[in-house]
């Protein structure tokens, strides 16, 4: 099976004649079948892969030059759509559900000549920690299979952890690409809202939603955001002031000392912190340290309200975006006879949807609920506006924000499935970034005594993906050897 290292490299040896696409998605197909009890894929698009793989090598030997993504072999979640392929969220209420378009995401890395292997295994319409809230059961972490790979883009985690592909689409709306990222050793980043277009996204909650992009090296991440940020006048939430950004020139301007980090003390000293991963965050701020860095602590006044805001405000949004899941249109419809369309309705949707799901669109529905709404949703509004004004006060002082990912390394499979407080509760650190649209990434930069991979997450201002992918290149490079707790 082809080594894949990065996305460069694999254009050389395939320009070099050292390898072929054909024979690179014939071993990822391979390694996809020998890992089938991971259930990472939801589907494998086999024969249409290796098609386009004979397609471009071609191409190729008739001279035609590689596009940016030639025979870059992808994974998607499956809540982006795909033209002609099953898109059903994890959940039986889309059960056998066929796209009717392309994710504008998706769109633009076929145009770039990527070849799309499969769809990810993930919690049902991208709600949960764990990936245990899946129709198709949950995905296994590579690392340790008695371990949930986190979630909710558990399977594409997986896939790019386990090499069954290049690289993978997760979307992350409270955390889904850097959690799992964090508990799988990989990278994940969640660019900025507005970064990525969403349509062709399965909606949870809109003004949180991202497509977020795993992989091993932050070249290869960098490419990806390259390809995906292009301006899409499908999405009105999309940031179109600015031409794609050249993301891949990263490095052109990085510096390897002088930046301004800070960190938050109320985040560093939380009780529900594992000490180990407090620790390598303490390494990586000494080590930025020592390399020229400034780091300085902060106060975050507001961090016990960040997870409350975060699940009134997306609840909220989703009980509005899954009301059109009705049976009528299209998705699972009953088998019973109803009453009447009420009844039609909920016989529909008690079938289909999962219980995290139900739960999720009651808590939603109420917190709109007109006795509740300023108690609840206008209260969450107040916090999230105060959330922003609190990070252009940071980032008028800093280049960037370290921070945990999560409060502990992976869970054993069925730790928590029975206290979904507890697992809102280990969002604590991830939710910030979507409550203020701003871009972050997952680092793998550590490892747990307890065998288990750990990360850092880091943010930057809004719209500045670009300082976000030199510090982060940084990071991987020069304070991984240097930060060993
Ligand atoms: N764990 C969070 C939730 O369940 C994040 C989900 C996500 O980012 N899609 O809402």
């Amino acid at each position: 099976m082809y080594h894949f290292k990065t996305i460069a490299r694999y254009h050389q040896d395939l320009q070099q004649g050292n390898t072929n696409c054909v024979n690179v998605v014939e071993g990822y197909l391979a390694a996809i079948d020998s890992a089938k009890n991971l259930n990472a894929f939801v589907e494998v698009f086999k024969e249409e892969a290796l098609q386009k793989a004979k397609l471009l090598d071609d191409q190729r030997k008739g001279g035609a030059a590689l596009k940016k993504l030639h025979g870059v072999v992808i994974a998607i979640k499956d809540v982006i759509c795909y033209e002609g392929h099953k898109v059903t969220a994890a959940s039986g209420i889309l059960e056998n559900f066929v796209s009717q378009y392309s994710a504008s995401a998706v769109q633009l890395l076929l145009d770039e000549d990527a070849i799309i292997i499969g769809s990810c295994n993930c919690d049902e319409f991208a709600m949960g920690s764990s990936n245990e809230n899946s129709v198709y059961g949950p995905t296994l972490n590579a690392a340790n299979t008695a371990y949930i790979p986190g979630g909710s883009s558990g399977g594409s985690a997986v896939a790019v952890q386990a090499n069954m592909c290049m690289l993978s689409l997760g979307t992350d709306t409270g955390g889904s690409v850097r959690q799992p990222a964090d508990f799988c050793g990989i990278i994940g980043l969640k660019p900025g809202y507005g970064t990525i277009s969403r349509y062709g996204l399965i909606a949870y909650a809109s003004s949180f939603d991202q497509v977020g992009i795993f992989g091993k090296t932050v070249s290869d991440v960098a490419l990806l955001l390259e390809v995906m940020s292009k301006p899409d006048e499908l999405d009105s939430t999309m940031n179109t002031e600015a031409p794609a950004h050249a993301f891949t020139n990263y490095a052109a301007s990085a510096k390897s000392t002088g930046y301004r980090f800070c960190y938050f003390r109320q985040m560093i000293s939380h009780p529900s912190l594992d000490r180990e991963i407090a620790a390598g965050i303490i390494a990586t701020i000494n080590a930025l340290r020592k390399a020229g860095h400034v780091v300085e602590e902060q106060e975050f006044e507001l961090l016990d309200y960040i997870v409350p805001a975060y699940y009134v405000l997306t609840t909220a949004e989703a009980s509005s975006n899954l009301s059109r899941y009705d049976g009528i249109r299209y998705g699972h419809r009953s088998k019973e006879a109803a009453e009447d369309l009420t009844a039609f309705y909920k016989q529909n949707r008690s079938e289909g949807f999962g219980m995290e799901v139900k739960r999720r669109i009651m808590l939603g529905t109420f917190v709109l609920s007109a006795g509740y709404y300023d108690a609840y949703f206008n209260k969450a509004q107040q916090v999230r506006k105060m959330l922003v004004e609190k990070t252009a006060l940071i980032f008028s002082k800093f280049d960037a924000v370290i921070l945990p990912n999560s409060p502990t390394t992976a869970w054993k499979f069925g730790e928590k499935d029975k206290d979904p407080i507890a697992v809102y509760l280990a969002d604590i650190f991830t939710v910030f970034a979507n409550l203020t649209g701003l871009p972050a990434i997952s680092l793998p930069l550590f490892k747990h005594s307890n065998g288990l991979p750990f990360g850092l997450q880091v943010m930057t201002n809004k719209k500045d993906e670009l300082t976000l992918l030199k510090i982060s290149d940084e990071l991987m490079q020069q304070v991984k050897a240097a930060a060993k707790p």
